[in-house]
């Protein structure tokens, strides 16, 4: 469910007309719906009635301020996985008791910022982490609360670059080595043990891989709680998939449900890390149609959107619904869309029966409010889009299209250059 929809042949987001905010801000600009981030939370967070839980946005799906403060007003918490979304996450506002950090490659650097800020937990990948983690907090005089991340080694069956509860994935700790983890980390001075972690992947469309994941965990736990350790929180990840085309991914009832039923018989407070789910479809790409053109083997649309703002397509081959924003009464097409850069990876949609847009028109390439604007670079030279968020019948820019001269701040020629 979102709010993107034509009234009469003009899209709308919510109670704007896409048009106008064209007019505003130029292509290409994201386009994010508060009513739709708002509703997505509450049906995600509501799915749980009941549990003691703590819906931790993982940040990294979309960092825009904006968007980690409207989750951080409706009660939510944040999954970091660096020292810059600590740094977004308590410019927004949120609490550090209601932030936790995963990720594998966490520095001393970040790890210091967080012991000081005082976050809700660690979520550790590896026993190297566990000690430095231990290292750094007695160094500051404090107490690191931890949770191991542990590999259950299922398959989520989703995309290869997106999957991550696999042993050959670099992510976690396998099980027999988080029980040594475990004890390591009793064992350590200023490490607290107060959880235990998984987070299996990413565009996740069925409910088995995260049952199968949990029975693991909650096997896991079973185990070390025999073994005498006792822990307050089980953190199960994200990874719930979205609708891009014609997945049908559990809801978020169905997805409670599973994890509700895994958990029965164990007191663990749950924490939840949903990303994709919250903000992917109450965002969308707008993007102008600058040409139109035939090769002897294909036809093109060449927008002014890109790799560099939307990478998804590019990097996995990812499906985008893309629609006209303005409705024409004409034949379909069958044509590739592709961007400005000098890439054949640059395309946002292959071989796709679409709408016969041309020279001028708006296209809007939908679900690109996750990994969307947080994946763009600055790759051609290209100023990164303008990002806005629209409520009821007002939009704000909460985030300007770069300048030029934005792309060379911090550059500077050595002086033996002249
Ligand atoms: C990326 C990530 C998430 C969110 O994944 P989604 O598929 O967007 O829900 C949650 N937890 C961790 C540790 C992550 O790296």
């Amino acid at each position: 469910m979102h709010h993107f929809e034509y009234r009469d042949k003009r899209l709308y987001c919510e109670d704007v007309p896409v048009t106008s905010v064209v007019e505003a801000v130029g292509t290409p600009c994201y386009l994010y719906s508060a009513a739709t981030l708002t509703r997505h939370f509450q049906a995600f967070s509501e799915a749980f009635e009941g549990m003691e839980r703590l819906v931790c946005y993982s940040a990294k799906a979309n960092t825009n301020l904006a968007v980690l403060r409207l989750f951080c007003q409706m009660g939510g918490g944040l999954d970091i996985v660096s020292g810059g979304e600590l740094f977004r996450g308590l410019k927004a506002g949120f609490p550090p008791g209601r932030i936790v950090y995963s990720g594998v490659g966490k520095r001393a650097d970040e790890i210091d910022f967080a012991l000081e800020k005082g976050i809700l937990m660690f979520n550790v990948e590896s026993i190297e982490e566990l000690k430095l983690l231990n290292e750094r907090a007695k160094t500051l005089g404090k107490t690191a609360p931890v949770a191991l991340r542990v590999n259950p080694d299922v398959d989520p069956k989703t995309h290869p670059y997106i999957s991550t509860g696999l042993t050959k994935n670099k992510f976690g700790i396998d099980t027999e080595a988080a029980v040594e983890g475990y004890r390591l980390a009793r064992s350590l001075s200023n490490v607290q043990i107060q959880g235990i972690d998984c987070h299996i992947g990413s565009q996740i469309t069925e409910s088995t891989p995260f049952k199968d994941a949990l029975k693991n965990l909650v096997g896991l736990v079973d185990r070390l709680n025999q073994m005498g350790f006792s822990f307050q929180y089980i953190d199960v990840g994200g990874g719930l998939g979205i609708t891009y085309g014609d997945e049908s991914p559990p809801l978020p009832a169905e997805y409670a449900r599973a994890i509700v039923e895994a958990l029965k018989g164990t007191s663990l407070k749950l924490i939840l890390e949903p990303g994709r789910v919250l903000v992917g479809n109450a965002g969308i790409l707008v993007t102008r149609v600058l040409y139109r053109k035939r090769t002897k083997a294909k036809e093109f649309v060449v927008v002014d959107a890109a790799m560099n703002d939307l990478i998804r397509p590019a990097l996995y081959r990812a499906y985008h619904g893309i629609q006209p924003v303005v409705r024409a009464s004409r034949e379909t097409l069958r044509a590739d869309v592709v961007g400005p850069i000098c890439e054949s990876g640059d395309f946002l949609a292959e071989d796709r029966k679409m709408a016969d847009v041309q020279q001028g028109e708006l296209l809007a390439v939908m679900s690109a409010g996750a990994y969307g604007f947080v994946m763009a670079s600055n790759y051609c030279s290209r100023p990164r889009a303008a990002e806005v968020m629209v409520s009821g019948d007002r939009f704000h820019v909460v985030r300007p299209r770069e300048t030029y001269e934005a792309l060379i701040q911090g550059e500077s020629i050595p002086p033996f250059l002249g």
